[in-house]
Protein backbone atom coordinates (compact mmCIF):
# COMPACT_ATOMS: atom_id res chain seq x y z
CA UNK A 1 0.00 0.00 0.00
CA UNK A 2 2.70 2.13 0.99
CA UNK A 3 6.58 2.02 0.54
CA UNK A 4 7.90 1.27 4.34
CA UNK A 5 10.29 4.17 3.67
CA UNK A 6 8.03 7.01 3.06
CA UNK A 7 5.58 5.40 6.06
CA UNK A 8 9.07 5.21 8.76
CA UNK A 9 10.24 8.77 7.60
CA UNK A 10 7.05 10.35 8.11
CA UNK A 11 6.21 8.56 11.15
CA UNK A 12 10.01 9.51 12.63
CA UNK A 13 9.82 13.07 11.71
CA UNK A 14 6.61 14.24 12.15
CA UNK A 15 4.66 15.04 15.39
CA UNK A 16 2.28 12.40 16.51
CA UNK A 17 -1.03 14.78 15.43
CA UNK A 18 -2.75 12.03 12.92
CA UNK A 19 -3.73 8.65 13.14
CA UNK A 20 -2.43 7.38 9.62
CA UNK A 21 -3.69 5.59 7.10
CA UNK A 22 -0.77 3.15 6.06
CA UNK A 23 -1.14 4.31 2.43
CA UNK A 24 1.47 6.52 0.50
CA UNK A 25 0.42 8.38 -2.76
CA UNK A 26 2.24 9.03 -5.45
CA UNK A 27 -0.01 10.26 -7.69
CA UNK A 28 -4.11 10.98 -8.71
CA UNK A 29 -5.96 11.76 -11.60
CA UNK A 30 -9.39 12.88 -11.55
CA UNK A 31 -11.18 10.85 -8.29
CA UNK A 32 -8.49 8.43 -8.07
CA UNK A 33 -5.14 8.02 -7.18
CA UNK A 34 -2.69 6.02 -7.11
CA UNK A 35 -0.34 4.76 -4.06
CA UNK A 36 3.60 4.12 -4.60
CA UNK A 37 2.83 0.45 -5.50
CA UNK A 38 0.39 1.73 -8.08
CA UNK A 39 -2.92 0.49 -6.27
CA UNK A 40 -5.77 2.57 -7.59
CA UNK A 41 -8.37 3.87 -5.12
CA UNK A 42 -11.00 5.89 -5.69
CA UNK A 43 -11.23 9.25 -3.38
CA UNK A 44 -14.72 10.43 -1.58
CA UNK A 45 -12.97 12.56 0.19
CA UNK A 46 -11.03 14.80 -2.33
CA UNK A 47 -8.30 15.56 0.39
CA UNK A 48 -11.10 17.00 2.61
CA UNK A 49 -13.55 18.64 0.02
CA UNK A 50 -10.22 20.51 -1.29
CA UNK A 51 -9.76 18.71 -4.65
CA UNK A 52 -13.13 19.92 -6.25
CA UNK A 53 -12.66 19.57 -9.72
CA UNK A 54 -10.60 16.40 -9.39
CA UNK A 55 -6.89 15.44 -8.88
CA UNK A 56 -4.01 16.45 -11.44
CA UNK A 57 -6.93 18.60 -13.28
CA UNK A 58 -5.80 19.97 -16.76
CA UNK A 59 -7.00 23.28 -16.02
CA UNK A 60 -5.11 23.62 -12.69
CA UNK A 61 -2.13 22.41 -14.58
CA UNK A 62 -2.76 24.56 -17.38
CA UNK A 63 -2.90 27.56 -14.63
CA UNK A 64 -0.12 26.52 -12.50
CA UNK A 65 2.25 26.28 -15.60
CA UNK A 66 1.24 29.51 -16.85
CA UNK A 67 1.47 31.24 -13.80
CA UNK A 68 4.69 30.03 -13.06
CA UNK A 69 6.45 30.75 -15.96
CA UNK A 70 5.14 34.87 -14.84
CA UNK A 71 5.86 35.30 -11.05
CA UNK A 72 4.41 33.77 -8.09
CA UNK A 73 4.51 36.22 -5.84
CA UNK A 74 4.50 40.37 -6.44
CA UNK A 75 8.09 42.69 -5.08
CA UNK A 76 6.26 44.33 -2.10
CA UNK A 77 3.52 41.44 -2.31
CA UNK A 78 0.29 42.70 -1.62
CA UNK A 79 1.33 46.49 -1.54
CA UNK A 80 1.67 46.08 -5.82
CA UNK A 81 -0.94 45.50 -8.46
CA UNK A 82 -1.55 41.90 -9.88
CA UNK A 83 -3.50 41.34 -13.05
CA UNK A 84 -4.11 37.32 -11.82
CA UNK A 85 -5.36 38.97 -8.26
CA UNK A 86 -7.96 41.33 -10.20
CA UNK A 87 -9.03 38.39 -12.63
CA UNK A 88 -9.84 36.96 -9.38
CA UNK A 89 -11.08 39.63 -7.69
CA UNK A 90 -13.44 40.41 -10.62
CA UNK A 91 -14.82 36.84 -10.91
CA UNK A 92 -15.59 36.37 -7.21
CA UNK A 93 -17.58 39.83 -7.40
CA UNK A 94 -19.82 37.96 -10.07
CA UNK A 95 -20.26 34.97 -7.67
CA UNK A 96 -20.51 36.23 -4.19
CA UNK A 97 -23.61 37.72 -2.36
CA UNK A 98 -23.98 41.12 -4.16
CA UNK A 99 -23.33 43.07 -0.89
CA UNK A 100 -20.35 41.23 -0.69
CA UNK A 101 -18.28 43.69 -2.50
CA UNK A 102 -14.63 43.22 -0.84
CA UNK A 103 -12.16 40.47 -0.82
CA UNK A 104 -9.11 39.67 0.81
CA UNK A 105 -7.01 36.78 0.86
CA UNK A 106 -5.42 33.88 3.35
CA UNK A 107 -3.18 30.69 3.29
CA UNK A 108 -6.04 28.85 4.90
CA UNK A 109 -9.91 28.59 6.17
CA UNK A 110 -8.74 29.12 9.84
CA UNK A 111 -6.85 32.05 9.06
CA UNK A 112 -9.70 33.56 7.21
CA UNK A 113 -12.04 33.15 10.03
CA UNK A 114 -9.25 34.27 12.75
CA UNK A 115 -8.95 37.89 10.63
CA UNK A 116 -12.70 37.87 10.03
CA UNK A 117 -13.25 37.97 13.85
CA UNK A 118 -10.60 40.18 14.44
CA UNK A 119 -12.23 42.82 11.92
CA UNK A 120 -15.18 42.53 13.35
CA UNK A 121 -13.87 43.78 16.69
CA UNK A 122 -12.25 46.47 15.20
CA UNK A 123 -15.69 47.56 13.24
CA UNK A 124 -18.13 47.29 16.00
CA UNK A 125 -15.87 48.19 19.19
CA UNK A 126 -17.61 45.01 20.48
CA UNK A 127 -15.77 42.04 21.98
CA UNK A 128 -17.73 39.36 22.79
CA UNK A 129 -18.40 36.74 19.91
CA UNK A 130 -21.02 34.09 19.62
CA UNK A 131 -20.52 30.43 18.13
CA UNK A 132 -22.35 27.39 17.81
CA UNK A 133 -21.70 24.09 19.55
CA UNK A 134 -20.47 21.14 17.27
CA UNK A 135 -18.84 23.82 14.98
CA UNK A 136 -15.32 23.75 13.83
CA UNK A 137 -13.87 27.19 12.27
CA UNK A 138 -10.09 26.36 12.30
CA UNK A 139 -6.75 25.02 14.91
CA UNK A 140 -5.36 28.81 15.56
CA UNK A 141 -6.12 29.96 18.97
CA UNK A 142 -8.59 32.35 17.70
CA UNK A 143 -10.96 29.67 15.89
CA UNK A 144 -10.04 27.34 17.81
CA UNK A 145 -11.91 29.09 20.85
CA UNK A 146 -14.93 29.67 18.26
CA UNK A 147 -14.81 25.94 17.90
CA UNK A 148 -17.59 24.30 19.33
CA UNK A 149 -16.13 20.80 19.87
CA UNK A 150 -14.36 20.01 23.40
CA UNK A 151 -11.46 18.13 21.69
CA UNK A 152 -10.50 21.11 19.60
CA UNK A 153 -10.57 23.33 23.06
CA UNK A 154 -10.05 22.05 26.14
CA UNK A 155 -6.27 21.13 26.42
CA UNK A 156 -5.38 24.69 24.97
CA UNK A 157 -5.98 26.99 27.92
CA UNK A 158 -6.32 29.84 28.34
CA UNK A 159 -8.54 30.22 25.44
CA UNK A 160 -9.33 33.74 23.59
CA UNK A 161 -11.58 35.65 26.33
CA UNK A 162 -15.40 36.43 25.52
CA UNK A 163 -16.29 33.73 23.24
CA UNK A 164 -19.61 32.20 23.95
CA UNK A 165 -21.86 29.14 22.57
CA UNK A 166 -25.07 28.25 21.62
CA UNK A 167 -27.00 25.14 20.65
CA UNK A 168 -26.62 24.97 16.39
CA UNK A 169 -30.30 25.78 14.99
CA UNK A 170 -31.73 27.41 18.39
CA UNK A 171 -32.85 30.77 17.50
CA UNK A 172 -33.99 31.80 21.12
CA UNK A 173 -30.64 30.55 22.49
CA UNK A 174 -29.06 33.23 19.92
CA UNK A 175 -32.02 35.81 20.86
CA UNK A 176 -30.70 35.58 24.44
CA UNK A 177 -26.73 35.54 23.53
CA UNK A 178 -26.74 38.60 21.64
CA UNK A 179 -26.21 42.06 23.77
CA UNK A 180 -24.48 45.34 22.72
CA UNK A 181 -21.44 44.08 23.39
CA UNK A 182 -21.38 40.76 20.75
CA UNK A 183 -19.21 41.86 17.73
CA UNK A 184 -19.65 39.02 15.74
CA UNK A 185 -22.07 35.50 15.45
CA UNK A 186 -19.84 32.96 13.20
CA UNK A 187 -21.83 30.04 11.76
CA UNK A 188 -21.41 27.49 8.96
CA UNK A 189 -24.51 26.83 6.58
CA UNK A 190 -24.56 23.02 7.34
CA UNK A 191 -21.81 22.03 10.16
CA UNK A 192 -19.23 19.90 8.14
CA UNK A 193 -16.71 18.62 10.29
CA UNK A 194 -19.11 18.45 13.29
CA UNK A 195 -21.31 15.46 11.40
CA UNK A 196 -22.88 17.35 8.37
CA UNK A 197 -25.56 18.91 10.60
CA UNK A 198 -28.11 20.81 8.24
CA UNK A 199 -29.66 23.28 10.35
CA UNK A 200 -33.59 24.01 9.62
CA UNK A 201 -34.55 25.95 6.27
CA UNK A 202 -35.01 29.22 8.26
CA UNK A 203 -32.45 29.07 10.45
CA UNK A 204 -29.90 30.86 8.89
CA UNK A 205 -32.36 33.67 7.55
CA UNK A 206 -33.48 34.44 11.48
CA UNK A 207 -30.02 33.94 12.76
CA UNK A 208 -29.50 37.03 9.85
CA UNK A 209 -32.16 38.92 11.05
CA UNK A 210 -31.25 39.13 14.91
CA UNK A 211 -27.77 39.97 13.85
CA UNK A 212 -28.74 42.92 12.15
CA UNK A 213 -31.64 43.86 14.36
CA UNK A 214 -28.73 43.68 17.35
CA UNK A 215 -25.53 45.24 15.00
CA UNK A 216 -23.61 42.00 15.77
CA UNK A 217 -21.73 41.23 12.56
CA UNK A 218 -22.96 37.65 10.77
CA UNK A 219 -19.77 35.67 9.53
CA UNK A 220 -20.72 32.82 7.62
CA UNK A 221 -18.34 30.38 7.12
CA UNK A 222 -18.21 28.83 3.49
CA UNK A 223 -14.70 26.83 4.43
CA UNK A 224 -16.49 23.83 3.62
CA UNK A 225 -19.99 24.26 1.91
CA UNK A 226 -18.44 26.97 -0.40
CA UNK A 227 -18.02 26.38 -4.31
CA UNK A 228 -20.27 24.59 -5.36
CA UNK A 229 -20.46 22.00 -2.63
CA UNK A 230 -23.83 21.38 -1.56
CA UNK A 231 -24.81 22.79 -4.74
CA UNK A 232 -25.23 26.52 -5.43
CA UNK A 233 -21.46 28.70 -5.85
CA UNK A 234 -22.79 29.14 -1.87
CA UNK A 235 -25.02 27.56 0.61
CA UNK A 236 -26.28 30.81 1.36
CA UNK A 237 -27.11 31.81 -1.95
CA UNK A 238 -30.17 29.91 -1.11
CA UNK A 239 -31.28 32.11 1.49
CA UNK A 240 -32.02 35.59 2.73
CA UNK A 241 -28.88 35.82 4.43
CA UNK A 242 -27.58 39.12 4.67
CA UNK A 243 -23.80 38.08 5.69
CA UNK A 244 -20.85 40.77 6.57
CA UNK A 245 -18.11 38.37 6.52
CA UNK A 246 -18.41 35.23 4.35
CA UNK A 247 -14.97 32.98 4.51
CA UNK A 248 -13.74 30.57 2.03
CA UNK A 249 -10.79 27.78 1.52
CA UNK A 250 -10.43 24.26 0.93
CA UNK A 251 -12.65 24.48 -2.90
CA UNK A 252 -11.66 27.43 -3.85
CA UNK A 253 -8.11 26.54 -5.43
CA UNK A 254 -8.85 22.72 -5.87
CA UNK A 255 -6.10 22.00 -4.06
CA UNK A 256 -3.58 24.88 -4.20
CA UNK A 257 -3.48 26.46 -0.49
CA UNK A 258 -5.31 29.57 -0.71
CA UNK A 259 -8.46 31.02 1.80
CA UNK A 260 -10.06 34.23 1.59
CA UNK A 261 -13.11 36.65 3.22
CA UNK A 262 -15.34 38.70 1.82
CA UNK A 263 -17.38 41.26 3.47
CA UNK A 264 -19.81 44.32 2.58
CA UNK A 265 -18.77 48.23 1.58
CA UNK A 266 -20.09 49.17 5.09
CA UNK A 267 -17.55 46.82 6.98
CA UNK A 268 -14.89 47.63 4.93
CA UNK A 269 -15.57 51.54 5.10
CA UNK A 270 -15.06 51.49 9.51
CA UNK A 271 -11.51 49.54 8.53
CA UNK A 272 -8.32 51.18 8.07
CA UNK A 273 -5.06 51.41 6.25
CA UNK A 274 -2.59 48.27 8.51
CA UNK A 275 -5.72 46.78 10.48
CA UNK A 276 -5.01 43.73 8.14
CA UNK A 277 -1.76 42.10 6.04
CA UNK A 278 -0.05 39.18 5.65
CA UNK A 279 3.09 38.19 3.68
CA UNK A 280 1.20 35.96 0.47
CA UNK A 281 -2.32 37.48 1.15
CA UNK A 282 -3.60 37.02 -2.65
CA UNK A 283 -0.37 35.22 -4.04
CA UNK A 284 -0.62 35.59 -7.94
CA UNK A 285 0.06 31.85 -8.43
CA UNK A 286 -2.70 31.12 -5.73
CA UNK A 287 -5.18 33.77 -7.40
CA UNK A 288 -4.36 32.14 -11.25
CA UNK A 289 -5.57 28.40 -10.32
CA UNK A 290 -8.74 30.24 -8.15
CA UNK A 291 -8.97 31.63 -10.95
CA UNK A 292 -9.36 28.61 -12.94
CA UNK A 293 -11.50 26.26 -11.03
CA UNK A 294 -14.04 29.17 -10.64
CA UNK A 295 -14.48 29.00 -14.40
CA UNK A 296 -14.16 25.55 -14.77
CA UNK A 297 -17.33 25.07 -12.46
CA UNK A 298 -18.96 27.86 -13.77
CA UNK A 299 -18.45 26.95 -17.21
CA UNK A 300 -19.60 23.19 -16.63
CA UNK A 301 -22.33 24.14 -14.56
CA UNK A 302 -21.23 22.06 -11.43
CA UNK A 303 -23.37 23.34 -8.97
CA UNK A 304 -26.20 21.56 -11.06
CA UNK A 305 -24.36 18.61 -11.48
CA UNK A 306 -23.91 18.30 -7.84
CA UNK A 307 -27.73 18.80 -6.95
CA UNK A 308 -28.45 16.41 -8.98
CA UNK A 309 -25.86 13.59 -8.16
CA UNK A 310 -26.67 14.56 -4.21
CA UNK A 311 -30.02 13.56 -4.81
CA UNK A 312 -29.38 10.28 -6.15
CA UNK A 313 -26.73 9.81 -3.69
CA UNK A 314 -28.97 10.39 -0.73
CA UNK A 315 -32.25 8.42 -2.50
CA UNK A 316 -29.02 5.35 -2.36
CA UNK A 317 -28.18 5.98 1.10
CA UNK A 318 -31.61 6.06 2.00
CA UNK A 319 -32.13 2.43 1.44
CA UNK A 320 -29.02 1.26 3.67
CA UNK A 321 -30.91 3.00 6.96
CA UNK A 322 -33.98 0.26 5.18
CA UNK A 323 -31.63 -2.72 4.95
CA UNK A 324 -29.24 -2.52 7.77
CA UNK A 325 -31.43 -0.62 10.70
CA UNK A 326 -28.86 -2.28 13.63
CA UNK A 327 -26.27 -0.32 12.07
CA UNK A 328 -27.50 2.63 9.92
CA UNK A 329 -29.27 4.86 12.62
CA UNK A 330 -29.48 8.06 9.47
CA UNK A 331 -28.28 9.21 6.27
CA UNK A 332 -28.17 13.14 5.83
CA UNK A 333 -26.22 15.57 3.36
CA UNK A 334 -26.73 18.33 0.73
CA UNK A 335 -25.40 18.29 -2.73
CA UNK A 336 -21.90 16.29 -1.79
CA UNK A 337 -21.28 16.72 1.27
CA UNK A 338 -23.34 13.45 2.69
CA UNK A 339 -23.10 11.17 5.73
CA UNK A 340 -24.02 7.82 7.00
CA UNK A 341 -24.34 7.40 10.71
CA UNK A 342 -23.94 4.35 12.51
CA UNK A 343 -25.00 3.11 16.06
CA UNK A 344 -21.54 3.26 16.85
CA UNK A 345 -17.79 4.29 17.00
CA UNK A 346 -16.77 1.09 16.21
CA UNK A 347 -19.13 0.14 13.60
CA UNK A 348 -18.09 3.64 12.06
CA UNK A 349 -14.28 2.47 12.02
CA UNK A 350 -14.83 -1.05 10.53
CA UNK A 351 -16.79 0.36 7.51
CA UNK A 352 -14.24 2.67 6.99
CA UNK A 353 -11.86 -0.10 7.10
CA UNK A 354 -13.07 -2.07 4.97
CA UNK A 355 -13.63 0.64 2.49
CA UNK A 356 -10.01 1.27 2.68
CA UNK A 357 -9.35 -2.93 1.62
CA UNK A 358 -11.29 -2.21 -1.59
CA UNK A 359 -9.52 0.78 -2.23
CA UNK A 360 -12.15 3.31 -1.60
CA UNK A 361 -11.14 6.45 0.68
CA UNK A 362 -14.26 7.86 2.83
CA UNK A 363 -13.80 9.82 5.76
CA UNK A 364 -14.69 8.83 9.94
CA UNK A 365 -16.54 12.15 11.46
CA UNK A 366 -17.04 12.35 14.44
CA UNK A 367 -16.88 9.34 15.61
CA UNK A 368 -20.19 7.19 14.75
CA UNK A 369 -20.18 8.80 11.15
CA UNK A 370 -18.78 8.28 7.64
CA UNK A 371 -19.04 11.14 5.76
CA UNK A 372 -18.50 11.41 1.56
CA UNK A 373 -17.62 14.17 -0.05
CA UNK A 374 -15.86 13.54 -3.64
CA UNK A 375 -14.64 15.88 -6.12
CA UNK A 376 -17.81 17.63 -7.47
CA UNK A 377 -17.60 16.63 -11.09
CA UNK A 378 -17.40 12.97 -10.17
CA UNK A 379 -19.72 11.38 -13.00
CA UNK A 380 -22.56 9.37 -12.15
CA UNK A 381 -20.79 5.78 -12.51
CA UNK A 382 -17.84 6.58 -10.19
CA UNK A 383 -20.10 8.16 -7.73
CA UNK A 384 -22.78 4.38 -8.10
CA UNK A 385 -19.41 2.62 -7.82
CA UNK A 386 -18.00 4.01 -4.60
CA UNK A 387 -21.71 3.95 -3.06
CA UNK A 388 -21.57 0.03 -4.24
CA UNK A 389 -18.57 -0.25 -2.19
CA UNK A 390 -19.48 1.45 1.05
CA UNK A 391 -22.91 -0.04 0.98
CA UNK A 392 -20.82 -3.50 0.70
CA UNK A 393 -18.78 -2.76 3.67
CA UNK A 394 -21.54 -2.21 5.17
CA UNK A 395 -23.05 -5.57 4.08
CA UNK A 396 -19.90 -7.14 5.56
CA UNK A 397 -19.74 -5.69 8.51
CA UNK A 398 -23.55 -6.68 9.12
CA UNK A 399 -22.64 -10.24 9.16
CA UNK A 400 -23.15 -11.04 5.16
CA UNK A 401 -21.03 -12.76 2.97
CA UNK A 402 -19.35 -11.37 0.38
N1 LIG B 1 -14.16 26.21 8.73
C1 LIG B 1 -14.76 25.07 8.33
C2 LIG B 1 -16.25 25.04 8.20
C3 LIG B 1 -14.00 23.93 8.03
O1 LIG B 1 -14.62 22.79 7.65
C4 LIG B 1 -12.60 24.00 8.15
C5 LIG B 1 -11.71 22.83 7.84
N2 LIG B 1 -12.24 21.58 7.99
C6 LIG B 1 -12.02 25.22 8.58
C7 LIG B 1 -12.83 26.30 8.83
C8 LIG B 1 -10.53 25.37 8.70
O2 LIG B 1 -9.94 25.41 7.44
P1 LIG B 1 -8.37 25.15 7.27
O3 LIG B 1 -8.13 23.72 7.64
O4 LIG B 1 -8.10 25.48 5.83
O5 LIG B 1 -7.68 26.09 8.19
Amino acid sequence: MGSPETIATENRHMPPFFTKIPVSIDRGEGVYVWDEEGNRYLDLTSGWGVTCIGHAHPVIQAALAEQAARILQNPNSGLTYSPARARLLSLLADVLPPNLTRVFFTNSGAEANDAAIKLARKATGRRKVVATEGSFHGRTISTASATGQAKHREKYSPLMPGYLFVPYNDLEAIRSALDGDVAALIVEPVQGEGGVRIPSETYLENVSRLCMTNGTLLIVDEVQTGFCRTGPMFAVDETKVRADFLTMAKGIAGGFPLGAFALSEEVSDRLELGDHGGTYCGNPLACAVAHAVIRYLLDKSIGAHVAELGRFALDEMAQWKKAYPDLVTEVRGKGLLLLVEFHDEETAAKVTDECLSQRVFVRQTQGNGIRVFPALNIEREQLMDGLGTLRKAIALTAGERR
